[in-house]
């Protein structure tokens, strides 16, 4: 039998995404997912809760694509249309689905002890003409159709609930249907080096690729990540993929952070849990993100111990110990500061290392000497403290991310030593 083909169209629904008031992350994570099972997303649509236009939109969907993915419009409110849109699109009746009834009842009776609306009951009614996907993490079931040859997939539009559906559900399904042949990635992350630069570096080894194996930049916030992939997991792609990365690797070896597909905080979590050392942080202009970033990490608590967030000088004075004298004759964004930061909280929790960051994030506050995005980074061990200046030239937001990835570069760099 020869494999179906199986390009996709994700139609993401609702009002609030065409003014912009709810940002669409849904069709970026499915689009994501889709991908990495062989599942080519040739089109992303968003439409208003408008019948016309959903309707319009499947119809012109199901001419390009072989299958349709859509979320949004379940919800038990009357601005959500898609469901009895859908039962006359495809000429069926609602019904109740009686496990997904079950479901809705467990949900109000037992998790939120309320009592169940008529409109709740109503969220377990689907068309007689579809399979229901049972919706583990809310009341709306989902929907497979399937109409000439074309499959329709109708989704919650929360997307957590979207994202259980369709990784319990909808791609197992996917990929059985279309026997699709898993796309095999290896990934390595580079620090320090610019995009347009690595791809000099790197061009002889790009230009002789076999054609079965792609390379793909991945930039992001002062990091790029190197993919190399392959359709196909059969033991001789597999090889000719790790004996291309192998030699991507030693192009890369002195930028390269990691072999694997992680950022920076997982990395740096991986090597104090491994030489089994402790970590705190002092944040002026990062206001606790970096600790926020690690704390995010799960098991973090073996390696991090906690910190100050330093903003205001009095508070670099109590908290970390900075002097006022040092404040007043450097100022708080100096190297003699971020020093005193990183060894006062070094001090206070005992750790093996503490990081400490003061910088002008903007888009106010710069001076002459030391214009927006001037930004001081301390790392201090138990026998020596480093200091780093970096000079960042975006908008607050992304000062402040970039500031966290290359403070915690810097302190990869100081464990090992670099
Ligand atoms: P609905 O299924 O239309 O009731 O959507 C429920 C909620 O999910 C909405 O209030 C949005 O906050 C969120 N949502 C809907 N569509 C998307 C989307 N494409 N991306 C991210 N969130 C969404
Ligand atoms: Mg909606």
């Amino acid at each position: 039998m020869t494999p179906r083909k199986s390009d996709a169209t994700i139609i993401t629904i609702g009002d609030e995404l065409l003014i912009g008031q709810t940002i669409d992350t849904n069709s970026a994570w499915m689009a994501q997912e889709l991908n990495k099972i062989g599942v080519w997303v040739h089109r992303r649509i968003a439409v208003g809760d408008v019948w016309k236009d959903i309707w319009q939109s499947l119809e012109e969907e199901s001419n390009l694509s072989d299958i349709i993915l859509i979320t949004g419009g379940l919800g038990p409110t009357a601005d959500d249309i898609t469901k009895p849109l859908l039962c006359q699109f495809f000429g069926g009746r609602l019904v109740v689905d009686q496990e997904a009834l079950a479901n809705v009842k467990n949900i109000f009776e037992v998790h939120l002890k309320r009592p169940l609306l008529e409109r709740n009951l109503k969220q377990a009614e689907v068309p007689d003409v579809c399979t229901v996907i049972q919706n583990k993490r809310g009341t709306a079931p989902g929907m497979w159709f399937e109409k000439k040859g074309k499959i329709f997939i109708s989704m919650p539009g929360v997307p957590h609930e979207m994202k259980g559906m369709m990784t319990s559900s909808v791609l197992p399904k996917l990929q059985e249907i279309f026997q699709l042949p898993p796309i095999v990635h290896r990934t390595l992350v580079t620090a320090g080096i610019g995009e347009s630069f690595l791809a000099e570096r790197i061009k002889d080894f790009e230009s002789t690729l076999p054609a079965n194996i792609k390379l793909a930049y991945l930039p992001n916030y002062g990091m790029v990540k190197l993919r190399l992939s392959t359709r196909g997991n059969q033991a001789k792609m597999v090889a000719e993929l790790e004996a291309e990365f192998d030699m991507l690797k030693q192009l890369v070896a002195d930028v390269m952070v990691v072999d694997e597909d992680k950022n920076m905080t997982q990395v740096i979590g991986d090597i104090l849990l491994k030489e089994k050392k402790t970590l705190s942080t002092a944040e002026s202009c990062t206001g606790g993100y970096i600790a926020h970033l690690l704390t995010s990490l799960p098991g973090s608590s073996q390696y991090y111990l906690g910190g100050a967030v330093a903003y205001a000088n009095a508070v670099k004075q109590s908290l970390t110990g900075v002097r006022a004298e040092t404040l007043e004759k450097y100022g708080a964004v100096s190297r003699e500061t971020v020093t005193e930061m990183a060894e006062g909280v070094l001090r206070e929790t005992g750790s093996d290392y503490a990081l400490a960051t003061s910088g002008i994030m903007g888009p106010d506050g710069g001076t002459p000497e030391k214009p927006v995005g001037t930004v001081w980074v301390g790392i201090a061990g138990k026998e020596e403290t480093a200091t780093h200046q970096f000079q960042f030239r975006f908008d607050r937001q992304r000062n402040i991310e970039l500031t966290a990835n290359y403070a915690l570069n810097a302190m990869r760099r100081y464990i090992l030593g670099a």
